[in-house]
């Protein structure tokens, strides 16, 4: 099948390639130049493992292309994926549309001929409804949702064995027509969930904010641990084994971030808010989770001392989880500004390089190199848990012979810091 689709960031970027690998012809088009000229040189413009190779064995096989040329690309394709942003209103809690209702102008604009659009971005509920008003109900057009589950840094597989597939729709042949696409996929075994349109696009919300729920609850169950001499660890364990509860998601750290749950939590308040319903309960996380941000800043006075001024902090990774580049929402961004404010001098290494987000702020030095970052350190703070993180030998890295160590993701043994005669701090325990 033809397919196009319209924004190629962290999702339409995977995706398209994934779609191209498995058989399909895909149009990938952006309005960022820069980004389509880094593909069609054979550079991918975000980090994602295994997404490179990827990227160019689909290109070289001409299963893969790459546009600013959006007439062109619709012109060519039968299904048409939007793939553009969602962001959260300015200091509000509902969702910005405008890319999407952007994308569905030139959709009306340069679509001659019979087309499924999908929603594969995160949507309201009722916004397919919405968009098909704005393609003014033409009978050519057919509006589904098919929400996007991936995640960041294990995309690939996410793709290839995703948990589930799931399409909303009220027409039984684009039902039949999206099986078809990911036949390839299906064949493997994955679970293929259809429902109604509005049912996919709250699907998407629910999930993220159960996860977002799950996050908060252990981290506030981390906080009480801290308070009683209990090791959360025993904690998550305990609860997680219980298969009505499940192990994952249940392990302390940071506020959660990214670029999915804090936006999509809010978003769904205010669909909630739309029609007078009070999600009470996500609500409450949002505000937990603002809270942590704070509470994190406290315990790190605590462990220093009040007068933080001048003391060496060194970021351990920046982005909200390991391998991704992707900054939007990470606790660091909140951080860092924070300890700088109070004349801390703080530095970071991150296994993606250096960040735009920080280049603005004096005394917020990036290292390439981890040795050189922690040299002279008073405090490291393990903020991502990237793997070349979970084996270091602090003693050595660090030539001070008095520094603390606040692991926020847990990776190290408090015995063995004990032992080593590290002062070590951790969550929950
Ligand atoms: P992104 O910001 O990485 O990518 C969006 C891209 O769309 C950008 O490259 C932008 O330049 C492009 N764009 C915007 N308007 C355009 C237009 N009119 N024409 C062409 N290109 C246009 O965003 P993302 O992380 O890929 O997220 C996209 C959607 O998918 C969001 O709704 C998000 O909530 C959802 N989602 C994201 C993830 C994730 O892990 N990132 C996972 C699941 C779902």
């Amino acid at each position: 099948m033809k397919l196009c689709m319209i924004g190629t960031g962290y999702v339409g970027l995977v995706s398209g390639t994934c779609f191209a690998d498995i058989g399909h012809t895909v149009y990938c088009v952006d309005n960022d130049i820069n980004k389509i000229k880094k593909l069609n040189s054979g550079q991918s413009p975000i980090y994602e493992p295994g997404l490179d190779e990827l990227i160019k064995e689909n290109y070289r096989a001409k299963r893969l292309f790459f546009t600013t040329n959006i007439s062109e690309a619709l012109r060519k394709s039968d299904i048409i994926f939007i793939c553009v942003g969602t962001p959260n209103k300015k200091n509000t809690l509902s969702v910005d549309l405008s890319y999407v209702f952007y994308a569905a102008k030139e959709i009306l604009k340069f679509s001659k001929n019979k087309k499924i659009i999908v929603t594969k971005s995160t949507v309201p509920v009722g916004t397919g409804d919405l968009i098909e008003k704005y393609l003014k109900n033409q009978k050519k057009f057919t509006v589904i949702s098919n929400p996007e589950f991936l995640r960041e840094g294990e995309a690939i597989r996410d793709f290839r064995y995703p948990d589930r597939i799931v399409v909303g729709s009220n027409s039984l042949h684009a039902l039949k027509i999206m099986k078809n696409l990911y036949l390839p996929l299906i064949n493997k075994g994955a679970k293929f969930f259809t429902t109604n349109r509005r049912g996919a696009e709250l699907i998407k919300y629910a999930a993220n904010a159960f996860l977002a729920t799950k996050i908060t609850f252990i981290n506030e169950i981390a906080n009480l641990c801290e308070k009683t001499g209990i090791n959360v660890e025993d904690i998550s364990l305990g609860m997680g084994s219980d298969v009505r509860i499940g192990s994952r998601f249940l392990r302390p750290g940071p506020a959660y971030g990214g670029s999915c749950f804090p936006k999509d939590t809010k978003g769904l308040v205010s669909i909630g808010d739309k029609v007078k319903i009070d999600l009470s309960i996500v609500k409450s996380v949002i505000k937990s989770n603002e809270n942590r941000k704070y509470l994190l800043l406290k315990r790190i006075d605590h462990i220093l001392g009040k007068n933080i001024k001048n003391k060496k902090i060194v970021f351990l990774g920046v982005t909200f989880k390991p391998n991704t580049d992707d900054m939007r929402d990470a606790a660091s961004l909140f951080m860092i500004p924070k300890l700088l404010k109070r004349k801390a001098i703080v530095s970071y290494y991150d296994p993606t390089g250096e960040k735009k987000e920080f280049s603005k702020l004096k005394k917020c030095i990036f290292y390439p190199d981890i040795h050189n970052a922690c040299k002279n350190a008073d405090l490291i703070i393990l903020h991502t848990e990237w793997d070349e993180f979970k084996s270091l030998d602090f003693n050595k890295l660090v030539k001070k012979r008095k520094f603390i160590l606040y692991d926020l993701r847990n990776l190290y043994n408090i015995q063995e810091m004990k032992r080593k005669k590290i002062r070590y701090f951790s969550i929950g325990r």
